[in-house]
């Protein structure tokens, strides 16, 4: 299809817009990213096809003009604006074209995730206010997970806590998902429908998902991204009586505790606050450091936990696939994890493990069960979703 599509991801504080320049391209042309808006520090910082720098007092509406003003040449011909929108609930299982309809339905769905989804429409409403002549589009994270049978999503809770305030698990990372398991597939040459993968998205957020023939069947997040894996900030799952114990023992509010489960937990919180990123805490634990130490451990157990939970999904699995910044540039991580999952004979080849995998991305040993290690792209799925559903309106 001609033209091409402006992916946006709107934040509280930051903007990233990838610009694609047809359905086949498989990196953006010109990138843009802007940071602490709202703020005198705020930054815009464009690179690729246009190269430019901008610093000072900028809100979104200011960050996303100057950009649209700079790239006048490069936005000519853009057919289609694909948003990353975090929560779709139950009313999105796929992407979908914005009208007055959908919107009216995402913002019914919005209390659900009231953090990001408010973001995500303002960087909507901008769109059709600065380009109002081009169509926008909404790619869900959690839409991929909307195949998950009742029996997986719903909580031991009351039934009408789902009926009437939509309390279950919805799943996140599905873009990413969506993108991997399409990705995998081509790789071994099959069909999505042919497969049953495993897929660990390990970054900053963490999750994992089975994959039962090409659908997702279960996901460790859950009705918020706070639950499953050990994360950077976030706990993962928690004893839900933990929360009182704390609150009453340490005379601290839900809200400030919320902000440590979500903010100051996970390997930041298990190292004693050393960090959150994973390759510090590498670097510090060949130094000796034992709080990375323990950090780590409890990460790469938990994570095989999990993996291994969701492998009773399906009677054979033909890949464990890692994802994301940590699974796709980690290969000591990868093989810790795997150390602990010891009911089924993982075993990795150490130099297709060094190298993040060889051509088609296996590091296990072959003759022995596939692991693969597939890079994820959200932006450039966004970016085909968009071109479909755009191309479908025409
Ligand atoms: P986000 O979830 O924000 O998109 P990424 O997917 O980029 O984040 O993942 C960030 C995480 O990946 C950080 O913990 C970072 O330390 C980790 N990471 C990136 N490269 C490596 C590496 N070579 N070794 C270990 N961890 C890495």
């Amino acid at each position: 299809m001609e033209g091409s599509v402006l992916v946006v991801n709107c934040g509280s504080s930051s903007l990233k817009l990838a610009l694609y320049e047809n359905a086949e391209a498989t990196i953006p042309t010109t990138e843009a990213t802007a940071e602490r808006l709202g703020t005198e520090q705020a930054s815009l910082t464009v690179s690729g096809d246009l190269e430019f720098q901008t610093s000072g007092m900028m809100d979104h509406k200011a960050a996303l003009t100057a950009f649209i003003d700079a790239a006048s040449t490069q936005l000519k011909g853009l057919c289609g604006i694909g948003h990353r929108v975090v929560h779709g609930g139950e009313s999105f299982i796929d992407s979908c074209v914005l009208n007055q309809s959908t919107i009216s339905d995402l913002k019914k769905v919005s209390g659900l995730a009231p953090l990001h989804n408010p973001m995500n429409l303002m960087g909507i409403d901008l769109c059709g206010e600065l380009l109002p002549e081009v169509p926008n589009v909404a790619v869900f994270d959690t839409a991929f997970h909307q195949t998950i049978p009742e029996s997986t999503f719903l909580y031991g809770v009351p039934y009408h806590w789902y009926e009437e305030y939509g309390v279950r698990r919805y799943g996140f990372h599905g873009t990413s998902y969506r993108f991997v398991v399409g990705e995998t597939a081509r790789r071994l040459q099959q069909s999505p429908e042919d497969l049953n993968l495993i897929i660990a998205h390990l970054g900053n957020g963490c999750s994992a998902c089975a994959i039962r023939q090409g659908k997702s069947v279960d996901t460790t997040m859950g009705l918020t991204p706070l639950e499953g894996l050990v994360m950077g900030t976030r706990s993962g799952d928690i004893d839900p009586g933990l929360i009182e114990f704390m609150s009453q023992t340490t005379e601290t509010s839900l809200s400030e505790l919320m902000t440590v489960l979500n903010r100051e937990s996970g390997l930041l919180g298990l190292s004693g606050g050393l960090s959150n990123d994973m390759r510090t805490l590498l670097d510090a634990e060949s130094d000796g450091n034992e709080a990375a130490r323990r950090a780590i451990d409890a990460f790469c157990f938990r994570t095989a936990r999990q993996l291994a939970a969701l492998s009773t999904n399906f009677t054979h699995t033909d890949a464990v696939v890692f994802t994301g910044g940590i699974g796709e540039h980690s290969g000591v991580i990868r093989q810790r994890i795997l150390a602990h999952w010891k009911n089924i004979p993982y075993r990795l080849n150490a130099a297709f493990n060094e190298a993040n995998g060889n051509e088609n991305g296996r590091i296990s040993e072959q003759g022995t069960p596939l692991v693969m290690v597939v890079p994820t792209d959200e932006e450039r799925m966004i970016a085909q979703d968009t071109y479909r559903l755009t191309s479908d309106h025409d």
